[in-house]
């Protein structure tokens, strides 16, 4: 215990007279009495108690070493009975201590673990639906709702589905436009579909008629990535052949449509165009969402946005089929759309890689 002035007196007791013995003892118990009384010494608990009654070193150990057991006869019966009421003294308020801080301590942990039922909840960010899948949503819910179905097909497709049973033969021009990613290395040729149009074979195929589908999914194509095009991107293909379809609802559809999707006053106009499966065939355009038709950034101000390629199903396609579809008696309609396309005009996005850089300050806008 070092230069500790409780242990500098203990060797000393034995030169005392019988009268001097309960004051030594009283300096020991006020020292006690001092350091028990300050949280500096009683923060470490273990320490004190050791300190005071530790076996080995403890200071009432030492006093029954140095002063009780060498003590002279004269001095024993004080000594005795001095050590005896300062060993009760020592444990007796090390217990009132140890009850105390034990307390505390349940206090202060019952105060962390308490639950206050009237304190608001955490509110929890719970994200949202992408905007091309709001759009997807909005485009199935559409047409669902006017007697189509949704069906879904292989991204990896091979050429057969992707280009001739759509009635674009080898060395075609038609392929120019799609520029294809073949897959190397398979047996069979294989591509990444370059349109939805596939599941149209695909669904004819299996399926006799009347059908009414759309298509929703992943197309790709090589394209050089800008602001409007990228490698990938999303379409939705229809396709409705019955025995009595004519021009007039392809055209009665393409405007239903316009309407629920970009409100009761888009238009919609049809420029005639060339798709090898389809015959006659369309460019659809609507007019501009931003402005309204009046021109703007967005729609390069003609007012009028391209929309989708359509038309009747080429009579060649059927040919292909089979399956109980007869070009005699059955016709039908069908067109592709730019899903991601739409969502940007909808929402009024002029960057389409925006829509997959998963940006949340980009994504929040559209809750
Ligand atoms: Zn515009």
């Amino acid at each position: 215990m070092g230069t500790d002035p409780t242990t500098q007196t203990l060797a000393q007791l034995g030169d005392n007279t019988p009268e001097q013995v309960a004051p030594r003892f009283a300096e020991i118990r006020a020292r006690f009495d001092f350091e028990i009384s300050s949280d500096s010494n009683t923060g470490n608990w273990p320490a004190f108690i050791a300190r005071w009654t530790g076996r080995k070193s403890g200071v009432l150990t030492e006093i029954g070493d140095n002063w009780l057991k060498p003590a002279p006869p004269r001095l024993k019966k004080v000594v005795g009975q001095e050590f005896q009421k300062l060993k009760a003294h020592v444990e007796s308020a090390l217990e009132a201590k140890r009850k105390e801080i034990e307390s505390a301590a349940e206090q202060a942990a019952a105060a962390r673990d308490r639950i206050d039922l009237s304190l608001p909840g955490i509110e929890r960010a719970i994200g949202t639906r992408h905007i091309i899948r709001q759009t997807y949503e909005e485009l199935v819910r559409i047409f669902v709702s006017i007697g189509f179905s949704v069906v879904e097909g292989p991204e990896i497709e091979t050429p057969y589905y992707n280009f001739e049973a759509l009635n674009i033969p080898e060395h075609h021009p038609a392929r120019d436009n799609m520029d294809t990613f073949y897959i190397e290395g398979a047996r069979e040729p294989h591509l990444l579909r370059t349109h939805t149009s596939p599941m149209q074979i695909r669904t004819m195929e299996k399926q006799p008629p009347p059908v009414r589908i759309i298509v929703p999914g992943k197309v790709y194509r090589r394209d050089n990535p800008d602001a409007t095009h990228g490698y990938m991107f999303h379409q939705i293909e229809g396709l409705a052949v019955d025995t009595d379809i004519t021009f007039c609802d392809f055209k009665g559809t393409v405007e239903y449509f316009v309407r629920e999707f970009f409100g009761p006053k888009a238009k919609t106009r049809l420029r005639p165009s060339y798709f090898p499966f389809t015959e006659p065939s369309a460019e659809v355009d609507a007019t501009c969402h931003v402005c309204g038709g009046s021109g703007c950034r967005i729609c390069k101000f003609s007012g009028w946005i391209e929309l989708s390629g359509a038309g009747m199903v080429n009579p060649a396609v059927y040919g292909f089929v089979k399956n109980g579809y007869d070009a005699a008696k059955h016709s039908g309609f069908a067109f592709g759309m730019g899903i991601d396309r739409l969502a940007m005009m909808k929402y009024g996005v002029t960057e389409l890689p925006l829509l997959f850089q998963n940006d949340v300050r980009f994504l929040r806008q559209f809750p």
